[in-house]
């Protein structure tokens, strides 16, 4: 509705740029983040998400500002994983309203690289998320179609930062538990919890290892009604396995939570692992160590992705591409012989 004056003129004059489109001044956005203007947050996650030069420049500008001035040495980024069904949603509601409710100031972003798939449903439904949307210390946002390029969550690296610079202590990601997003989370975040359903042994075999691997804290949920016993069942068959995963850090073994999510049972004991666990972490040097890799990480996988981009962008080398790919599909090159080539025509194109 409040769009509609906007749409109507959009209508007359396609040429009609929207004032609330446009970039405000940078000033606008940190005056509004360091007062806590849940809003204009929103507004300054909008920039960093953007592919457009002008807003990207503004977001960038913008976290240059805070990086010199926000330690975030004190702040605990979370990520929410498991399978579709098996909660992420509940509980993300429930255990981020009692931490709120503790005065942990909390912020909610999710990672969705299908979500023109499931139609921005991930966070996107509100009512799911209504006790803690309303609460004075969260912060929700969606995952927006359009701000995954390649896979990849262009922007929610810097939005957990824009969070932090907010004054958010915990981060939960929340990630739809397909394809990669796990793996795209678990590169963001402190620590990974991994939610599980109550069920039988033969499951345990059917999960995968790179998922339990990526996970610092196994979190059985739905230990209520008739799966009570189930899901304690479950932790205990789980306990037995874990040796023989890698847990992440050699020195730091993954623990194990039973919870419900929907009667908030064993919230408590959840959060004090989770503070072991980051304790732990802390004093052994992981948590910095974890941050400054993913900082490379994420430098590294961006110059790549971008000059990927950029070096298909010359006509001639985009055309030899799709040329190689068809001649591979049909059997005709191998693999490594289409790669000869095309190499020797990017070192051609790039005059090194
Ligand atoms: P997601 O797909 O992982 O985000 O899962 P949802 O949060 O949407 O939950 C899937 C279903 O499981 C919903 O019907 C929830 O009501 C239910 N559910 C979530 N947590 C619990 C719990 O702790 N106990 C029970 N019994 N059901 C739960």
């Amino acid at each position: 509705m409040a769009n509609d004056h906007i749409d109507k003129a959009f209508n007359i004059n396609p040429a009609f740029v929207s004032k609330q489109k446009s970039v405000k001044p940078i000033q606008y956005y940190i005056d509004g983040i360091k007062s806590g203007d849940r809003f204009i947050l929103s507004e300054a996650i909008t920039l960093v998400e953007s592919q457009e030069e002008v807003r990207r420049e503004t977001g960038v500008a913008l976290m240059d500002y805070f990086h010199s001035i926000v330690p975030t040495s004190d702040t605990l980024r979370l990520a929410v994983t498991g399978a579709p069904g098996v909660g992420k949603s509940t509980f993300i509601e429930h255990f981020g309203k009692y931490l709120a409710d503790q005065d942990n100031k909390v912020a909610v972003l999710a990672i969705d690289p299908s979500s023109q798939v499931h139609k921005g449903s991930i966070l996107g439904d509100k009512t799911r998320m209504q006790h803690l949307s309303t609460h004075p210390n969260a912060f929700i946002r969606p995952a927006s179609a359009g701000s995954m390029l390649g896979g990849v969550a262009k922007g929610t690296k810097e939005s957990i930062f824009l969070c932090e610079a907010a004054g958010y202590k915990t981060i939960l990601v929340e990630t739809v538990g397909v394809g990669q997003s796990e793996y795209w989370a678990s590169m963001m975040v402190d620590m990974t919890l991994l939610l599980i359903q109550p069920g039988a042994g033969d499951e345990i075999q059917g999960i995968k290892r790179g998922i339990m691997e990526m996970a610092d804290v196994l979190v059985i949920n739905k230990a209520d009604g008739n799966q009570k016993n189930l899901a304690l069942q479950t932790a205990k068959a789980y306990e037995s396995v874990l040796p023989l995963f890698k847990p992440r850090f050699n020195d730091l073994s993954t623990d194990i939570a039973v919870i419900s999510a929907i009667d908030k049972i064993g919230f408590d004991e959840l959060w004090q692992k989770i503070n072991h666990f980051n304790q732990s972490s802390i004093k052994a040097g992981h948590y910095t160590s974890n941050r400054i890799a993913q900082e490379l990480f994420w430098f590294d996988h961006l110059v790549r992705d971008t000059l990927y981009d950029l070096l298909f962008k010359n006509k001639k080398l985009a055309i030899q591409l799709e040329e190689l790919k068809t001649s591979i599909a049909s059997g005709q090159l191998s693999s490594a012989s289409a790669f000869y080539q095309i190499q020797k025509s990017i070192i051609a194109a790039l005059n090194v």
